[in-house]
């Protein structure tokens, strides 16, 4: 283990360190933490100071129980000045798995295996980052070697810790919990140390547990290496791997280790838990305040604690400068760069209302209070978001102060959901823009106008509708009865005329019937009487056969006169004009006259033409 890093971290608490080792010891948590990345070769770090004095007094309870006090490692404290100042997620690191929140169905699972002694050799912690799988796996390495403060307990899912594993544990040097970070050994000669080392017994503890962090940074060979150990470990041995990127793993280790998933944890219980640690630090919080930090760590005791951290600070400095010390959701949210929440719902306002100058003036304000254009874009569409959610589920808007829930619910209430979706759809794009902008900040505001003016419009619903009944009150289709001049042509009688040819047909006088339909321009069709006239290039007599035909199909004789000129297209010219007029014919439809109403700036493209000449839909017949 030539590469095991140096021990020493330069904790002001260690040994040497320079600092006398006062009354207020460190805690079991910052010792434990003080092996924290050192572990690989652990066995060789040198005891880093005695055991911590704020443990709680020894309990009787060895057995398997999963109600145990919930009393803290640390006990809440004033402040105090001469005291170091300790960073809350290193103070805080659970020490029992009843501090392990949000996590139940885990413990749970373990606490069966433990009680039925049907342990697992290999397990598997995954989670995104600071959910506690490092915690846990320590916890894990606690449960299965604790001996309780008498020496003869068993393994528990309520470690004493105070027996010797639980406290060397606790402090990161135990000789037999070793512990590596995969993601800086990740290759096989780091791997095959472990393997050498899993042949020989624990030296003191009842089992020896490698614990690899970021198991998933391992090389494929390392892999394979591992896997021989993995299939047939032996009984003294125990892994507990831990990873943020279970997909990355090999399914023959997946296979071979128990898997616990651990589950972001719900902002609700983040609140509680960070209001709980506010308590025992002493320090006032706002609600509010706590809500934004467990909004913000997403999902992460770690995170949030690191903020939270961050805010009591600020707030002290505030107090410093005269003002309370007071942890407020005003100066969490600076702190945070967050946007006022206030400011994004009255953005949002203006955006509904169709307020380009306020909207403007709100856009501004914003950036120059050191709000990025992009957190805008994003905020807002946080909120319509939250609006589609609460509208969907019909219950309270997730928001979290009173008055954010009520103007959510409002919203929720009275903007049907298409245009939510559509405020989503150009936000996003918004935001896309945005993004890859040269100035954001114009880019936001065009973003945020475009929004505005687009809101205006009806959505594609109401425009269906609009278009529909505009297209039902127009005035009916222009009827086309051709371009060639015809001066007195008896347009309603060619109705007529068609049911005559019709009639004909039906009579089986196909050869008069397609004649009819091809060369007659019929001027009147009257009882018995039919005058038309025939394009010049006919000559032959058409009379005789006519007669015989009409006679055959309508049991009358008819008078036939032929004209030299005049009378309504032909049938066969009537449907070939029909053709041509019936590109114009589309253009001049009410539905799309409608939708030319409804966007006069739209233009109406062919697919089978070129665009230009432009306009050339307006030309009339
Ligand atoms: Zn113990």
């Amino acid at each position: 283990m030539g590469d095991s890093p140096d021990n020493s971290d330069g904790l002001p608490w260690e040994p040497g360190a320079g600092d006398a080792p006062e009354d207020n010891a460190p805690s079991a948590a910052e010792l434990e933490d003080a092996g924290q990345g050192s572990m690989f070769g652990a066995a060789e770090a040198e005891p880093v100071a005695p055991p911590a004095t704020e443990v709680p007094p020894a309990k009787e309870t060895p057995d398997v129980a999963l109600t145990v006090p919930s009393e803290p490692l640390v006990e809440p404290t004033a402040p105090d000045p001469a005291q170091p100042y300790r960073v809350l997620a290193r103070k805080y690191r659970p020490q029992t798995f009843s501090e392990l929140i949000g996590q139940e169905p885990m413990v749970r699972t373990l606490a069966n295996a433990i009680a039925r002694d049907r342990l697992a050799h290999a397990f598997l912690m995954t989670g995104v980052r600071g959910v506690g799988k490092t915690s846990t796996a320590r916890l894990i390495a606690k449960a299965l070697n604790c001996v309780g403060p008498d020496g003869k307990g068993g393994p528990t899912i309520d470690p004493c810790g105070v027996c010797e594993p639980c406290t060397a544990i606790a402090e990161g040097r135990h000789i037999d919990v070793i512990e590596m970070d995969a993601a800086s050994h990740t290759g096989v000669d780091d791997v095959r140390e472990i393997i050498e080392a899993v042949r020989y017994s624990a030296v003191s503890a009842r089992y020896k547990i490698y614990i690899i962090d970021e198991v998933h940074m391992l090389s494929r060979n390392a892999f394979n290496a591992l896997l021989k150990t993995l299939e047939e470990p032996p009984a003294h041995v125990k892994f507990l791997f831990a990873t943020t990127e279970v997909d990355k793993l090999p399914v023959t280790v997946l296979s071979r280790t128990q898997r616990f998933d651990l589950r972001r944890i719900p902002a609700e219980l983040l609140k509680e838990h960070f209001a709980e640690i506010c308590r025992k630090e002493g320090v006032e919080a706002e609600d509010e305040a706590l809500a934004i930090v467990a909004n913000a760590a997403e999902g992460s005791v770690r995170d949030g604690l690191s903020i939270l951290d961050q805010a009591i600070a600020h707030a002290d400095m505030g107090a410093d400068e005269g003002s309370d010390s007071t942890v407020t959701a005003e100066r969490v949210q600076s702190m945070l760069g967050l946007a006022d929440k206030g400011a994004q719902r009255r953005l949002l306002g203006h955006l509904l209302e169709g307020e380009a100058r306020p909207l403007l003036a709100g856009v501004d304000e914003q950036y120059a209070l050191g709000v990025e254009p992009l957190a805008m874009m994003r905020a807002l569409m946080d909120i319509v978001h939250r609006i589609t959610v609460s509208q969907v589920s019909g219950g309270e808007p997730d928001a979290p102060s009173a008055e954010e829930r009520a103007e959510l619910a409002a919203w929720a209430e009275a903007i049907p959901a298409g245009r939510l979706h559509r405020l989503w759809q150009l936000l996003l794009k918004g935001h896309e823009e945005v993004r890859q902008a040269p100035d954001p900040l114009v880019s936001a505001r065009m973003a945020l106008l475009r929004t505005l003016h687009a809101n205006d419009l009806p959505d594609p619903g109401r425009l269906a509708q609009i278009i529909a009944d505009a297209a039902a009150n127009a005035p009916s289709a222009p009827t086309t009865t051709g371009s060639e001049g015809t001066a007195e042509a008896p347009a309603a009688k060619s109705i007529d005329w068609r049911d005559l040819v019709a009639k004909l047909e039906d009579a089986g006088q196909h050869l008069a019937a397609s004649t009819m339909k091809l060369q007659i321009r019929p001027i009147a069709i009257e009882s018995e009487l039919l005058r038309f006239s025939r394009d010049a290039r006919y000559k032959d007599d058409i009379g005789p056969q006519l007669r015989e035909a009409l006679l055959a199909a309508t049991g009358e004789r008819w008078q036939i006169e032929q004209a030299p000129e005049g009378g309504a297209p032909s049938l066969v010219e009537q449907e070939q004009q029909a053709a041509a007029d019936a590109q114009r014919e589309a253009r001049e439809h009410p539905m799309v006259k409608a939708a030319f109403a409804a966007f006069p700036d739209a233009e109406l493209l062919e697919e089978t033409q070129t665009p230009s000449p432009r306009r050339d839909w307006r030309r009339e017949a």
